[in-house]
Formats: structure tokens, sequence, C-alpha cells
């Protein structure tokens, strides 16, 4: 197997990325990181995924490997990454001895894909520092915009407390935001305003508020609820 180790000798203050396992979830993550510019080693057991990876560019580099054996992801480079993501959920012997093999090497950042609930814990016992589970996070937030068409983004800092983006409320255009007085009327702070291609984080009192433009307010979610939208 050809050996990566040039990625880790010329990484600067880039951060590497590698991601196990290229089913959707996996190449979503690839694709993703390619396009923001970041280096990101994307492997597979299986050798076609590893060669239209490469033809769609959708990853700097993709090489086959089987990531149950610790030698293959050694020779790889993947021990030298910062982040690795473990992106196999369905085989969960795979999908655990995986996690160890990164962890057990010293990856300091290991995010990893799990099936059930029970399949998270594991992978939180063998070290994963963060555990995603997809389908159930995008079942939510379906859930979520449907019942609340007003918010266009929420991000649940917890079960209480969330930060939304919002259109403009007819009722807030053409205030300013010490006139509308959010954190006294509804208990919200507004973190930024923008138009969907450039926000304005920490606006001033003096920013008046314009229909057709985005807010991202944090609050309770009771709160949140009050909002005109
Ligand atoms: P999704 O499409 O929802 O991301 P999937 O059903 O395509 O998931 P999974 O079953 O979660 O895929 O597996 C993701 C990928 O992990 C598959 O492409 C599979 O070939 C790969 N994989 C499984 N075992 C190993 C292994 N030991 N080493 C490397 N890759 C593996």
């Amino acid at each position: 197997m050809k050996s990566l180790n040039f990625l880790t000798k010329s990484r600067g203050n880039n951060r590497q990325f590698a991601v196990i396992g290229l089913g959707r979830f996996g190449r979503a993550v690839c694709t993703s990181l390619h396009k923001m510019g970041y280096e990101v080693l994307g492997t597979d057991i299986d050798e076609k995924l590893v060669t239209q990876v490469l033809a769609q560019k959708v990853a700097s580099h993709a090489i086959q490997l089987d990531s149950t054996e610790p030698e293959s992801l050694k020779e790889a480079g993947i021990f030298e990454m910062d982040t690795v993501i473990v992106a196999i959920g369905n085989y969960l012997q795979e999908s655990i001895i995986t996690t160890l093999n990164v962890k057990e090497a010293g990856v300091e950042q290991v995010i990893a894909k799990a099936s059930s609930e029970i399949h998270g814990k594991v992978l939180r016992r063998v070290g994963a520092d963060r555990v995603v589970f997809p389908e159930h996070e995008a079942g939510c937030a379906l859930a979520s915009t449907l019942t609340q068409p007003g918010f266009l983004e929420r991000f649940e800092l917890d079960t209480e407390n969330s930060i939304v983006e919002i259109l403009v409320p007819e009722a807030f255009h053409g205030q300013t935001l010490s006139q509308l007085d959010l954190r006294k009327r509804f208990g919200l702070n507004v973190l930024a305003i923008g138009n969907g291609d450039k926000f304005i984080t920490n606006p001033s009192p003096g920013q008046v508020l314009k229909k057709g433009l985005i807010m991202v307010v944090i609050g309770s979610n009771k709160n949140l609820q009050r909002l005109p939208i």
C-alpha cells in the first residue's frame, strides 16, 4: 500500500482530516471539508468507492484499506491527522474496532457515526470524543422546521435553549435594536444580522432592522416562540 506519510510531513498550520468509510455520510463529510479547502483523506475497504471519490475529486486523497488493521491505518498516515471521522454506521464491529484503533494511537479528535443509542454508548466507551446520529439529527431538524416554519435554521444548545435564524419580522421593520429591546421584552439576544451572504456579528444598539434581512437570535425555546414570526 502506498504510504501517505508525506501528507503529515507537509501539514504546517492547516488542519487535516481523515474520513473512514465512504458511504453517503462519509462522502458528504469529505465533499464539504474539501470544498472548504481542507486536506481530506478518504478511505474505505471497498476499492470501487475509493476510485469513485478520486474520480469525483471530493477528497484530496483516497486510499483503500481495512480500518480494523492498525498497521494499515498507520501506514496511511491516519494516526497523524488532527481529526478522524469514523463514518461506518452499519458494521458495528468494524466501527468500534476502528474507533478504538485511532483513539489508542493518540488521534486527538475522533468523531464517530452511530446507528443506535447503544452503538453510541459503546463508541464513547472506546474513546470517541464525539458521537453523531445523522439520521436522528436530520429527523429532529426536519420536525422542527415543519412545526416552526419561521425558523430558517435552528441549533439546539440543549433541550431548553437554541440559536435560531429568522427573517426580520414585519413588526420589527425600521426599528433599531435598542428601540426593540429584545433582551428586556423577550429575554433574547441578537448575535448577528445579515442578508444570507454576509453577517454583522455583535450588531450595535443603533443597528436598524429591515424586512428581508436575517437575524440570528439566542435564547430559551420558550422565549423564541414568543417572537412575532
Ligand atoms: P451511509 O450511506 O448512511 O453513510 P452506508 O450504509 O453506505 O451508510 P455503512 O454501512 O455505514 O454505509 O458503511 C460506510 C462505509 O464503511 C461503507 O462504504 C463500507 O464499505 C465502509 N467500511 C465498512 N467496514 C470497513 C472497514 N473495515 N474498513 C474500511 N471501511 C469499511
